[in-house]
């Protein structure tokens, strides 16, 4: 008898036949045929690539079905799946081809020629000529998995964090922490359902269409929705690139029932101006995590949807995605709180000499669990510094109220210290944001003599409003102390810059307001 590892999950995936799993643009990609061509493709890479276990096997691509099937294939072979985000630069796809040390590529066209120089074999799929049958073959319906012992704390992926405080580091995941991540996802539905008043057990029969607003190159797209889909035997929906309109086409055409991605999709599909032309009352929840989501996001909802759950879920690459979650009532009592953490999860928050400290004080948030990654790849000193005993530091600034429910204040590296007094970009941003002319806007530290710090803020103005930097400092200075309210503004007229997981890139706003 072989462990639970994600062989065990694709097996038991076939037990759903003819389900639906992933529907893309007209092509309707069953749980039988899934298995199928990632079976059929798992013993092309052992037999034709040479592929052996603990291998790294890089895949480039945007959300299309190979993806999947690709992810599926790599680990059932007992290789280490590396999914390149499919925005980088060709330069900086090398740098995560040398850095996994990857031997084989799987690409789609647009990336297999960005990396044409690459000196590595490639498996190109949706490209000139390329076509999948090709590389797959006939897939045979006795199609079984290549042996392979696996055992659960072997490595399953790599996957790059976002690199918004520096460069991405590649978090390295077992099969035991990609097995958990549908556990959590269940016990996050069944908790929400049940807090919702509804019967946690329609959360089993009900079944999920999940419309895929992120990429799957990122944790939350992997691990939050693409593989507890799998795991229950419902349905997927991709899309060649986020788009709100097009979200909201699938959502009617499809009947969507959850909609899951970052703050930022959920916001650009509730301001769309067509909402209304289309029905989606097939949309049960409007559930979103990865950054930090604005107070008014939920009012949104709240207001536009009202009979819909909102959900908050907070998560890091490093958690294998969903770790602590807030949803429907409970988030409506506490608009600003990321939740409790789920099943398996403990938190706490400790002070820099990581010593624990009481209910309602501010310090780094700390999480333990089965879903807590090996460490960095081929980094030993960066992993030392965030795994100690267990507890996985996440480097945001948290604190845990007496009823246990997280507060995320910042992000520990995204704090201006002014003068020695420390100022939460994200409580400011918070207060900018109830600004009735303020569509968008991000706090950023500009430095000064005598201060060290001082604040700043790049604010986006809805059209057709008008403020002035005056005039939002005196609004904020009834919300805020003094110290907080910034002293320099840079307006624009474009949408602040983002990084494919909704993130504000602070770097390039501080360089563009800046010069530096
Ligand atoms: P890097 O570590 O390379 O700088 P990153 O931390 O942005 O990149 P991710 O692992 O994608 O990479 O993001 C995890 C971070 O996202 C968390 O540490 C937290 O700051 C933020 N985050 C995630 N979910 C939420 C949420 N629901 N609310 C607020 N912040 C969140
Ligand atoms: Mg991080």
């Amino acid at each position: 008898h072989a462990p639970a590892t994600f062989r065990t999950l694709l097996e038991n995936s076939r037990f759903h036949g003819d389900k639906v799993f992933v529907v893309y643009e007209d092509e309707r990609i069953t749980y039988e045929d899934h298995y199928r061509l990632a079976a059929t493709l798992a013993n092309r890479l052992v037999t034709d690539y040479g592929v052996r276990k603990g291998d790294r096997v890089a895949i480039a691509m945007r959300n299309y079905p190979e993806w999947i099937i690709a992810f599926s294939a790599v680990l059932a072979a007992g290789a280490v799946a590396v999914p390149l985000n499919a925005w980088w630069t060709e330069r900086e796809l090398r740098y995560g081809l040398s850095d996994s040390g990857a031997t084989l590529l799987i690409a789609d066209g647009e990336r297999a020629d960005r990396l044409a120089g690459a000196r590595l074999p490639a498996i190109v799929v949706r490209g000139d000529g390329a076509n999948w049958a090709d590389v797959v073959g006939e897939a045979a319906a006795d199609v079984t998995l290549p042996p392979v012992d696996l055992d659960p704390e072997d490595s399953a992926t790599i996957f790059y964090t976002s690199g918004t405080t520096g460069r991405p580091k590649g978090a390295l995941g077992s099969h035991r922490n990609l097995c958990q991540a549908p556990m959590t996802v269940a016990y996050a539905m069944t908790r929400g359902a049940a807090l919702a008043g509804r019967d946690p057990a329609q959360v089993a029969t009900v079944r999920r269409i999940t419309l895929l607003t992120v990429p799957l190159f990122h944790a939350t797209g992997c691990f939050a929705v693409l593989l507890p889909t799998m795991f229950s035997g419902n349905g997927l929906v991709l899309m060649y690139r986020w788009e709100p309109r097009r979200a909201l086409e699938l959502i009617e055409r499809e009947r969507v029932t959850v909609m899951s991605g970052v703050p930022t999709n959920a916001w650009q599909l509730l301001s769309h101006p067509s909402l209304r032309d289309y029905d989606i009352s097939s949309l049960g929840s409007v559930s979103y995590g990865g950054a930090p989501a604005p107070p008014k996001l939920l009012e949104r909802i709240t207001r536009l949807l009202p009979d819909r759950t909102p959900v908050n879920g907070y998560g890091m690459t490093e958690t294998t995605a969903l770790a602590i979650y807030n949803s429907g009532p409970d988030y409506l009592a506490r608009p600003d709180s990321i939740g409790v953490p789920l099943a398996v999860i403990d938190v706490k928050v400790v002070d820099p000499a990581g010593v624990e400290l009481p209910a309602g004080q501010v310090g780094e948030l700390c999480v333990r669990g089965p879903v807590v990654i090996k460490g960095y790849w081929n980094r030993p000193d960066a992993t030392a510094e965030v795994l100690v005993n267990g507890w996985l530091h996440t480097g945001d600034l948290a604190r845990i109220d007496a009823d246990g429910f997280v507060y995320i204040v910042d992000r520990a590296k995204d704090m201006v210290i002014r003068g020695g007094e420390n100022v939460y970009c994200a409580e400011v941003e918070a207060a900018l944001f109830e600004h009735p002319a303020v569509d968008d806007a991000a706090v950023i530290g500009v430095p000064d003599e005598e201060l060290g710090e001082q604040v700043g803020a790049v604010v986006l103005v809805k059209p057709g409003a008008e403020t002035t930097a005056e005039d939002l400092q005196e609004f904020l200075r009834e919300r805020i102390a003094p110290f907080k309210v910034p002293v320099r503004f840079w307006f624009r007229d474009t949408e602040l810059p983002r990084n494919p997981g909704g993130k504000v890139l602070k770097t390039l706003l501080r360089r563009e307001a800046l010069g530096r």
